[in-house]
């Protein structure tokens, strides 16, 4: 079934409308990407998933999007647990400039989470989902800073993985990084994507064939196709 559904969103920037409507269900454990021209509005609309773009000055935003079925604009909505749920990986890769252990750690502490043993083990969980355990094994401690930028960018995904969300949102997580490491990310992505839900900012086509089960299509503001990406 679908885990976040959107029905006609509307987004304007003062009196600028980026959104112009979009109707759009994300299915869980799929790997769907959001394609289109440099400002069509994916990032914009990546945002309102959850909810990143609440703080920009006059912003509107109308419609209606749902995760599990919750009312995600509704004032009732606990952000924590949302973007717990719902977690980011950004373009840039943006490791906090202090250890990979507690990179990975400060978001478990965050929820709640004390006991040491716990959190040894979701660190070594995560990283090894993405990919990037062997690599820092032997330098935990050591900042996430210093790695080099495809490597910073899997632990950012490991930092994501690790709460455990239901949804994760990549806004050009490889456009930033050099070919041979974007596609070690892209493979990172392609062996999980039917663990989580991953929805993907891309403008690159054939990374969206490569790895993506969907493609939304964006132009104008617009949502102009949807299907299966074969
Ligand atoms: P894309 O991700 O497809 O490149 P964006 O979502 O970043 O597109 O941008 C969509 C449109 O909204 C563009 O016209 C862009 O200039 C505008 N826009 C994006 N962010 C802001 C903002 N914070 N304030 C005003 N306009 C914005
Ligand atoms: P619920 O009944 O689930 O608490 P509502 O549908 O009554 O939620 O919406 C709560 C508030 O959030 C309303 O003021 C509504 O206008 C606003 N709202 C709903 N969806 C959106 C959205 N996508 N963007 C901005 N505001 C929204």
């Amino acid at each position: 079934g679908a885990i976040i559904t959107t029905k006609d969103v509307h987004l304007s920037y003062g009196s600028h409308e980026a959104l112009h409507g979009i109707s759009l269900d994300f299915k869980e454990n799929e790997l769907t990407a959001l394609l289109g021209p440099s400002g069509c509005g994916k990032s914009t609309f990546l945002r309102c998933l959850n909810r990143m773009n609440d703080d920009i000055p006059n912003i509107k935003i109308t419609g209606n999007i749902r995760f599990e079925g919750k009312n995600i604009y509704s004032p009732k909505m606990d952000l924590v647990w949302l973007r717990k749920e719902v977690g980011m990986v950004f373009q840039q890769p943006a490791p906090f400039p202090f250890s990979v252990y507690k990179n990975i750690a400060y978001g478990l502490q965050l929820e709640g989470i004390r006991d040491k043993e716990l959190i040894d083990q979701r660190v070594e969980e995560s990283l090894k989902q993405a990919a990037i355990w062997n690599e820092v094994k032997d330098d935990l401690n050591r900042n996430a800073q210093d790695f080099s930028g495809g490597q910073q960018q899997r632990i950012c995904i490991a930092r994501a993985l690790a709460v455990h969300p239901k949804v994760v949102l990549l806004d050009e997580p490889t456009s930033a990084l050099d070919p041979i490491s974007s596609s070690e990310v892209e493979e990172t992505l392609a062996n999980l994507k039917h663990e989580f839900t991953f929805i993907m900012v891309t403008h690159n086509l054939q990374q969206a064939s490569r790895i993506s089960d969907k493609t939304a299509f964006l132009m104008n503001g617009n949502l102009i196709e949807y299907g299966p990406t074969e």
